[in-house]
């Protein structure tokens, strides 16, 4: 029996150069690796230490101290089951937008006018209240979400506020608040939110000849100009944002210009850059706007550096290299996310029961007082949506980074089975990339 075990999962990477990077994300280790480090982790776990040499002995035992070796590294996940047992409250008011984005995945099951009424609303914010009073949470994390452009349910996202803040009171809690929104904003509307609002994030498509064509409101170039004053007023208060941009065939080689127009404009800190998928009930209309993803992933990285010069932080969904997680959004998470009609949802996509998903995505509702009717084995089919289930994954060095990517966009009924998409390549691009860069910081490297 050996004395060594491998206990943490560490990825062996070869690199242009013909060696070998060592990766073990969730022991926050990297190292380049030569022929006989390979080769003594490959056997490492058959040897006994008598046959190690002087130098090897040095290096298992610096292994061991960094958790690789015969530790008990934690994995990001907490194993739920029984009750829902969620982290914060997602609305989504409405499934009305005031833009007509031509790739917008809400926009066939928009089949007629919907605002959550007043008793679904107070009711969420109630079971959530009781939910924090019984685990004894302090902080009530709020967050508005689209169906449609949640800032359309104006007078009602203003009395959830002030309700839900007043009851916070009552109850002493501290309430957090943002909302994604598309910036259709008018001055009087930013006044309010940038007084009871902690972040924004915008999705604005940047420069205004793709902004036109991307997201048309109706009035010639009124989108844009709209958006840009409020991203101006938010840059004015010192409010925190990022703003979401959509790449399509259209605007795949426009990306170094709008970084560009972003850094020369706005005061921006965080920039997702999240290309359209044709994917959900508007797969054949999104076909001609989905880019080349390796294209994508090109370009990505040859405008990363001038993004960072500037403190601007490029973000894309699969590769986000600043977090370890089992889940790639709140799928198989305990989110507490109620549509319009008061129903649950696992997916922020699916926000309807007309949703071809609905029936795998929607799990339960919201009751009058602030009760929920859950179909516990809906839930239970979610919650093992992680990575940790997805054999296509096991070995891939990205996948406490990128989860298994968003399930919807596999375009199969099987959305635990293989990934088999271009979205795997660029995300394993993006990740190889970060790792290299930390590679090659010479302040990293630790004496061994
Ligand atoms: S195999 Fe693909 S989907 Fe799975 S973690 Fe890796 S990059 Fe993501
Ligand atoms: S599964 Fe995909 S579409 Fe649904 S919430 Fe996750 S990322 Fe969004």
């Amino acid at each position: 029996m050996s004395e060594f075990a491998i206990s943490t999962d560490l990825f062996l990477l070869p690199n242009d150069e013909g060696k070998t990077v060592l990766y073990a994300p969730l022991a926050g280790f990297v190292c380049h690796g030569n022929e006989d480090l390979v080769a003594l982790l490959r056997d490492l776990e058959t040897l006994r230490s008598e046959e190690l040499s002087a130098e090897q002995k040095e290096i298992v035992a610096y292994l061991i101290r960094r958790g690789i070796v015969n530790g008990t590294v934690k994995r990001p996940i907490r194993a739920r089951s029984g009750d829902l047992a969620p982290s914060k409250l997602t609305l989504f008011p409405t499934d009305q937008c005031n833009l007509k984005c031509i790739y917008c995945y809400a926009s066939r099951t928009r089949t007629h006018r919907r605002i959550m009424d007043w008793e679904t609303a107070s009711s969420a914010v109630e079971y959530y209240l009781d939910y924090l009073s019984r685990t004894g949470d302090e902080v009530f994390d709020l967050e508005f979400h689209g169906g449609g452009e949640p800032f359309v349910a104006w007078n009602l996202i203003r009395r959830i506020v002030d309700y839900t803040h007043s009851r916070c009171g009552q109850l002493n809690k501290e309430l957090k608040v943002c909302a994604s929104t598309n910036g259709m904003l008018s001055e009087s509307q930013l006044d309010w939110i940038t007084e009871h609002f902690d972040s924004l994030i915008v999705s604005f498509d940047v420069l205004p000849r793709v902004q036109q064509f991307h997201r048309p409101s109706g009035i010639e170039g009124a989108s844009f100009r709209v958006v840009h004053n409020t991203l101006k007023y938010l840059d004015r208060k010192g409010f925190r944002y990022g703003i979401r941009c959509t790449v399509s065939t259209f605007n795949l080689e426009l990306l170094a210009e709008s970084l560009d127009f972003v850094i020369q404009n706005y005061g921006c800190r965080l920039l997702y850059l999240e290309p359209v998928s044709a994917c959900g009930p508007n797969v054949t209309l999104h076909k001609s706007l989905v880019p080349n993803l390796h294209r994508f992933a090109e370009i990505f990285q040859s405008i990363e550096p001038l993004a960072s010069s500037h403190g601007l932080s490029l973000g894309y969904s699969g590769a986000r290299f600043d977090r370890l997680t089992p889940h790639f959004c709140y799928v198989g998470t305990d989110d507490f996310a109620v549509t319009a009609d008061g129903l649950l949802t696992n997916c922020w996509q699916v926000t309807s029961a007309d949703d071809p998903m609905a029936s795998t995505f929607i799990f339960g509702r919201i009751l009058p007082g602030g009760t929920l009717s859950c179909d516990a084995r809906k839930l239970e089919a979610l919650r093992s949506l992680t990575v940790l289930n997805y054999s296509y994954c096991a070995d891939c060095f990205a996948k406490w980074h990128c989860a298994g990517d968003c399930v919807v966009k596999l375009g199969d009924d099987n959305l635990a089975g293989a990934r088999k998409n271009d979205r795997c390549e660029t995300t394993r691009r993006l990740i190889a990339g970060r790792i290299a860069k930390l590679l090659e910081r010479e302040d990293y490297y630790e004496k061994v």
